[in-house]
């Protein structure tokens, strides 16, 4: 297959390159673009600014809507995560653990799980960014790591623009889309999104790694422990192989900043001193720096697109805002974002109003639902009480059991919350 780029050097001036779409960040949502661009035979550029492996702060932990993306990219990259249990730790199931301390344990059901491999599976980020990285490489995809954006800005003609620096050499990249996949910080929100100064709803997350933390579960379940002090969010440990763990807390920054918490001091305190969690931390040591970062929540629909613009995963503000996911949709934006890219390049129309069609619509239509109940439950978390009410019910309530499965392991929630049944089934705790 022949290289679909044209690059004409210029001693002065910038190298000019032409191409269909100008991806920004190679992380989930970046790499989920890119790989389906390709299977398309789509040209496109990828401008990251780090070098991968590169480390993102977060909880390690890829449900079950990772591997649909993955396997529905290539059926043998599933096979190739499970079967390196060396780095990959596969998770059978979730504990919650409710304010007052009730422990509600909820393996996954079996019926989610493919040719025995378990739904999810919790690995270093440093490790799983760089298994995608390494399945960029294609002839239509012309990758550009430890580059400097300079500036991008839409042109007269329509197309957008890319300055860029990379090794000694600076770019200029013409291209009728552009895709943010830069992450919570998007430079590209920040230069297309008009209304980038909406609030959005933000929660803030400190990660660990700890080594000889105790009594983790035999089927290595993540662990949820919503701990009255730091609703509505939760401190999380979960288990990664060689006997490390990720230990971690997030919080919504509205709260830290109205109560004047500090997380670290939290996560801190529940170590030294909560009834579940504590004495499992005995002889547990810290490996590395405590660190923090933002996760950006889809508690509302916002636009995610504009005038030859979309945008993916952080960048988009997808993170689930009850269970703090983000890497899988991530990368199941990015996988829609270049289904859509497909549909605007064979249409040749790269409108407002065209995009929100072939991309918000279908991105909503089939997370919408599954994203309005976990900010309910999100909502719902504010008050310990009721969140006690709802894990005792999910303790008697099958149908809520499942639907919290669903939620780690499934992406089609849609067809059981549409069904008035299921509301009732939960009420009458079946
Ligand atoms: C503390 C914490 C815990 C979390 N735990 C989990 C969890 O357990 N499970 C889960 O599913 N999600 C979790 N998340 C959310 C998850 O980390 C994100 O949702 C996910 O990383 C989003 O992927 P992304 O590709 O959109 O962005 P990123 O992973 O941030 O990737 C963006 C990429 O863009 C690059 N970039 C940024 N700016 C530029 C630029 N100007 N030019 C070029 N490149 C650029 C970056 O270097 C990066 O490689 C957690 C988040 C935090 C903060």
């Amino acid at each position: 297959m022949e290289n679909n780029f044209e690059e004409k050097k210029t001693s002065a001036k910038p190298t000019l390159l032409n191409t269909q779409v100008i991806i920004i960040g190679a992380g989930p949502a970046g790499a989920g673009t890119s790989i389906f661009l390709t299977k398309a035979g789509i040209p496109h550029i990828v401008i990251e600014k780090e070098i991968f492996p590169r480390d993102k702060i977060c909880g390690d932990a890829c449900s079950g809507k990772t591997v649909f993306v993955l396997r529905k990219a290539n059926s043998e990259w599933p096979d190739e995560i499970f079967k390196n249990t060396a780095e990959y730790m596969p998770s059978h199931g979730v504990t919650f653990v409710s304010p007052n301390g009730k422990v509600l344990n909820i393996p996954f059901s079996p019926a989610k799980i493919l040719k025995g491999q378990a739904p999810g599976f919790i690995t270093p980020r440093l490790t799983f960014d760089n298994f995608l990285f390494q399945k960029l490489a294609s002839p239509y995809a012309a990758i550009y790591q430890k580059a400097t954006v300079k500036s991008m800005e839409r042109q007269a003609d329509g197309k957008v623009k890319v300055n860029f620096s990379h090794t000694d050499e600076t770019y200029e990249v013409i291209a009728p889309l552009i895709i943010g996949a830069d992450g919570d910080k998007s430079q590209v929100r920040k230069s297309f999104l008009s209304s980038h100064t909406s609030p959005k709803a933000y929660c803030v997350g400190l990660r660990a790694y700890y080594q000889g933390v105790t009594g983790l579960h035999e089927n290595h379940f993540i662990e949820l422990h919503f701990l009255p002090e730091v609703l509505p969010g939760y401190f999380w440990i979960f288990p990664l192989p060689n006997g490390i763990t990720n230990v971690g807390i997030g919080m919504m920054s509205e709260r830290i900043r109205r109560k004047k918490i500090n997380l670290r001091e939290e996560m801190l305190n529940a170590i030294k001193t909560n009834p579940n969690i504590s004495h499992r931390f005995s002889n547990a040591k810290l490996l590395d720096k405590i660190q923090g970062w933002g996760l950006p929540m889809c508690m509302k629909r916002q636009p995610l697109s504009g005038d030859n613009f979309l945008l993916t995963g952080d960048a988009a503000g997808m993170i689930d805002p009850f269970t703090g996911e983000g890497i899988g949709n991530a990368m199941y934006s990015g996988m829609l974002a270049a289904f859509a890219i497909d549909e605007l390049l064979k249409a040749g129309k790269y409108d407002a109003p065209f995009i929100k069609e072939k991309y918000d619509d279908v991105l909503f239509k089939q997370i919408g639902n599954e994203l309005k109940t976990s900010a309910t439950l999100q909502r719902l978390s504010h008050y310990p009480w009721l969140f006690n009410f709802v894990v005792e019910k999910a303790h008697k309530s099958k149908t809520l059991n499942n639907t919290i499965t669903s939620m780690f392991t499934g992406i089609d929630l849609r067809k059981q919350l549409r069904n008035p049944s299921f509301y009732t089934r939960i009420l009458f705790n079946r």
